[in-house]
């Protein structure tokens, strides 16, 4: 361990482009180079240098977990659409028919999935909001145009959306109007969460335009929390810790919590490697230095962090940091679901053998947790009741805050990954489901 920390490296980001002239794709099996071509084809790839060189154990290769989430690999498309893509390939099909194919296949894949795109956007005098969530009482989502890129793709994540436009600063200045519009017009909410894409891709100038209206507003009082949700601290942890931009935010943190507004960062943390390079675990503490909260959560998936070992750890490793566990997610229904789906009862075992090794300052994590059509349902354990397998769960959010926390049961099923794959115990429906229908639940 030297004591300087050595000069922060730029930023490369790599991609189908020039992987090939990485020194690590030598290291690879002609089969994975071509999964790697064939896929990414299809679904967007970007890892970087950062990920590449200090997150990646090449020895592991392929079943190192930062490789799963970020290389593309032959299982993350179905075995036709990837016998298509790779003839389509081999032999240079013209750009109109490759391009055809693709996207049909992308549009199968199913990239927007619990009606993200059709509800809960806001209004205001029946204008849409685009760039705006919001769904429980409390928190509006925003989406910063500029923002919804990150350092690195995981390869689970289907928020494929680019950022095109011009010129930044004017869909911030716009959009941050139209936040601040709707927070005056809505008393209830008092948490404003920024997320994307990651928005730490913006410039603090530009993330700037977002937050400081919400600051130092008499008529903003309501707004108490303001979160920020971001794989920065895994991906690129100088985001924090190299030059002006890096100082600039760390200043853009402080007068959010000088103004009196608690600042939280959402943190996703997939597996405990991110938390253990020593610019990761200095970036976490400078955001710390500032007074933001930073708090942990991830979805689980297979052949990422699929076992207890690798939450307690990384709990364990939050807590060591300053972080704070705070939600563990099951994967939702995305193209390549079935290579990372866990079903509901392993999930719940996981967590539950993972809980059960940790102090109690680490047992502030709630999961398994689906976020879903009706609400954020989470999986409280399989019980035997009156001679029936049931599932125990209930909802922590919810579209009506009525919901939250009764307690409600579905037969047990241990193929099950997502709520709509349940069955009420109680008969036809869940008491938050007005109609017994199945089609409605189905469009969770
Ligand atoms: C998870 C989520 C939130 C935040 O929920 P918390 O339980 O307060 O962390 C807000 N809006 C939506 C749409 C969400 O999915
Ligand atoms: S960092 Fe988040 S938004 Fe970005 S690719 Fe990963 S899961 Fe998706």
């Amino acid at each position: 361990m030297s004591s300087k920390p050595a000069a922060a490296p730029a930023y490369k980001p790599i991609t189908r482009a020039n992987v090939s002239n990485t020194p690590q794709w030598q290291r690879l099996s002609p089969e994975q180079r071509e999964a790697i071509e064939v896929v990414s084809a299809v679904l967007p790839f970007r890892t970087n240098n950062y990920v590449m060189q200090e997150l990646i154990d090449w020895d592991r290769v392929p079943d190192d977990p930062i490789f799963r989430l970020n290389f593309a690999h032959r299982e993350l498309l179905e075995p036709r659409h990837f016998a298509r893509v790779a003839e389509l390939l081999h032999r240079q099909a013209p750009r109109a028919e490759r391009d055809a194919v693709l996207s049909e296949i992308r549009r199968q894949l199913n990239p927007h999935p619990g009606g993200q795109l059709t509800h809960n956007v806001p209004q205001i005098d029946g204008r849409k909001l685009p760039g705006l969530q919001h769904k429980y009482r409390e928190t509006v989502l925003v989406f910063p145009s500029p923002g919804q890129t990150c350092h690195a793709y995981c390869t689970f994540c289907f928020r494929w959306a680019q950022f095109v436009g011009e010129d930044e600063y004017k869909f911030a200045t716009r959009e941050a109007a139209d936040l601040v519009a709707y927070l005056k017009r809505h008393p209830e909410v008092t948490d404003v969460l920024i997320t994307g894409g990651d928005p730490m891709v913006m410039k603090t100038k530009v993330l700037a335009r977002y937050l400081e209206p919400l600051l130092d507003d008499p008529e903003l009082d309501h707004v108490r929390h303001i979160r920020i949700g971001t794989k920065s601290l895994s991906y690129w942890p100088y985001r924090y810790l190299d030059g002006p931009d890096a100082d600039a935010a760390l200043r853009l943190f402080e007068r959010v919590v000088e103004s009196g507004k608690h600042l939280a960062l959402m943190a996703h943390y997939n597996h405990p490697v991110e938390l253990s390079t020593e610019p990761a675990q200095r970036a976490l503490a400078r955001v710390r230095s500032t007074g933001a909260v930073v708090r942990v959560q991830s979805p689980i998936m297979r052949h990422i962090n699929d076992s207890s070992q690798a939450w307690a750890e990384l709990w364990r490793a939050s807590v060591r940091h300053g972080a704070i566990p705070y939600y563990m997610f099951v994967a939702r229904d995305t193209g390549a679901q079935r290579y990372f789906e866990v079903p509901l009862v392993e999930a719940w075992r996981i967590f539950r053998d993972a809980y059960s090794q940790v102090s109690g300052l680490a047992r502030t994590v709630r999961g398994p947790v689906m976020s879903s059509f009706p609400g954020k349902v989470l999986v409280n354990g399989v019980t035997r009741i009156g001679g029936r397998d049931l599932f125990a769960l209930q909802l922590l959010q919810g579209r009506d805050p009525e919901w939250v926390g009764r307690p409600f049961f579905a037969e047990r099923d241990d193929e099950a990954t997502w709520l709509t794959d349940l069955v009420p115990a109680s008969g036809v429906h869940f008491f938050f489901e007005q109609e017994p229908v199945a089609s409605e639940r189905r469009s969770a």
